[in-house]
């Protein structure tokens, strides 16, 4: 069976959660490969409704084994949270559909910590971190000081291990930013906690995933974030902290020797973007909160407002290249419903020159978008399940979509709901 990574094409928040639980009904396995908890990946179906944060969207299908790859971070305080919501929602998570990676590393309380007082100190220079604690803790895995889930299956070296990086961290926390140290006994205690209550999730899940692909099982790979929050190839450093691209899946889920046979890219209808950085289609005022209105574009976990424009072409154009997309998603269409005309980002200009290419993260603050027009429907096309049924203006503006960006147009979602959605064959 065929592999497929579920990832996002621009700034995050484009509706990969509502596209992974609709996909896993055709896979087996379900991982995400990188990012931490600082994820709001939104699914709505016969459980209610869910804002996941770690956990894998796959959750909610029998049969279906999800698994946090080594790449994630680790986030076991968040995480043992969310289990609790999921659970009490119905939604049962046990060893028989949840795997942890032993070579998952765990995001301590020091990280989150950290990411506050470096905020705090940046003031208005912040990058608009969720304070999740994702960048302290990607540094210092880089950094190997960080302790892996298999280590607690160890618990003497363990304490030695822990021993020598609380020396380490509490120089920083006391001499960088004036802080309290952290307290050997304190963090010995928070790691034996989690420890009970994760052991039973925790194995050498590279093993599992070998045996998978041998048995012939399928494996869906869920990203976080998208191509231009990726540390490597977006709009540093107003990126996230880890690769968000469909090429890192396989590094960070277990399975370095994988292959990705089709990487579903998401795309929403227009623009939303969480935080600081240049977002060079950005709409204001009236129109902006007229959009911000009809697509509740407020952050899943943070409660804040997103920023919205109209699709940006050129940044759509670019995320599917670095994510080698091979078919789209594009979500949110009803919420254009109520314009007469679709304003799209077609170009760029830069220095008085019209561009289509993506440029160098520095230069996005001298781009200004290009807008055109396509013209509207305006009636509800929310209950449309069929490509011909939809109204003729809403499939000009599909098909210009992917005559622009160069990429199949596979799926249109209409709606939050698992079945609202068009797949065009
Ligand atoms: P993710 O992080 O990429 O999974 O995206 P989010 O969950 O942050 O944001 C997507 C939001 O849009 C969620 O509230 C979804 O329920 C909602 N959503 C997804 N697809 C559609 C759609 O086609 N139409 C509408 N109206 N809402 C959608």
């Amino acid at each position: 069976m065929s592999n497929c990574a579920i990832v996002g094409i621009n700034w995050g928040d484009e509706g990969k959660g509502r596209m992974v639980d609709l996909l896993t009904e055709r896979f087996d396995y379900v991982i995400r490969y990188q990012g931490g908890g600082n994820a709001g990946h939104t699914v709505v179906n016969e459980y209610g409704k869910f804002a996941l944060h770690l956990l894998p969207s796959g959750i909610f299908r029998k049969g279906v084994m999800n698994i946090l790859g080594n790449g994630v971070a680790l986030d076991l305080e968040n995480l043992y949270s969310e289990m609790q919501t999921v659970i009490g929602q119905g939604v049962s998570l046990t060893p028989d559909n949840l795997r942890i990676s032993d070579r998952a590393s765990l995001l301590l309380p020091w990280h989150r910590l950290l990411d506050g007082l470096e905020e705090a100190r940046l003031a208005d220079k912040k990058y608009g971190s969720t304070k999740q604690g994702i960048a302290p803790f990607y540094s210092d895995k880089f950094q190997k000081k960080t302790i892996l889930a298999g280590e607690l299956f160890y618990p003497e070296r363990l304490k030695e291990h822990l021993q020598d990086l609380l020396t380490w961290k509490n120089l920083t926390l006391t001499g960088v930013y004036g802080a309290e140290a952290v307290r050997y006994e304190d963090l010995l205690a928070w790691v034996e906690d989690y420890a009970e209550k994760f052991k039973p999730f925790i194995c050498d899940t590279g093993k599992m995933l070998k045996n998978a692909v041998k048995e012939g099982k399928s494996i869906l790979f869920e990203a976080q974030l998208g191509s231009l929050r990726d540390l490597d190839y977006g709009i540093y450093p107003y990126t996230t902290s880890s690769n968000a691209i469909a090429a890192y899946a396989p590094v960070g889920s277990g399975l370095p020797s994988a292959k990705v046979d089709q990487v579903v890219g998401v795309v929403k209808a227009y623009s939303t973007c969480v935080g600081e950085g240049p977002f060079v289609c950005e709409w204001f005022g009236e129109e902006a909160d007229k959009l911000r209105e009809a697509g509740n574009e407020y952050g899943a976990k943070t409660g804040r407002p997103r920023r919205v424009g109209p699709i940006d072409i050129v940044a759509t154009r670019y995320g599917v290249e670095c994510q080698g997309a091979t078919d789209i998603a594009l979500t949110k269409m009803d919420v254009l419903s109520y314009m007469e005309q679709i304003p799209v980002c077609s170009h760029y200009e830069l220095n008085g020159e019209i561009t289509d290419d993506f440029p160098f993260p520095t230069a996005l603050n001298d781009c200004k978008p290009v807008i055109e027009y396509l013209p509207g429907w305006q009636c509800d096309i929310s209950g449309v399940r069929r490509w011909e049924d939809l109204p003729e203006n809403a499939r000009k503006y599909v098909e210009y979509v992917e005559k622009q960006i160069g990429c199949r147009i596979r799926y249109v979602s209409v709606g939050p709901e698992r079945d609202a959605y068009i797949e065009r064959f």
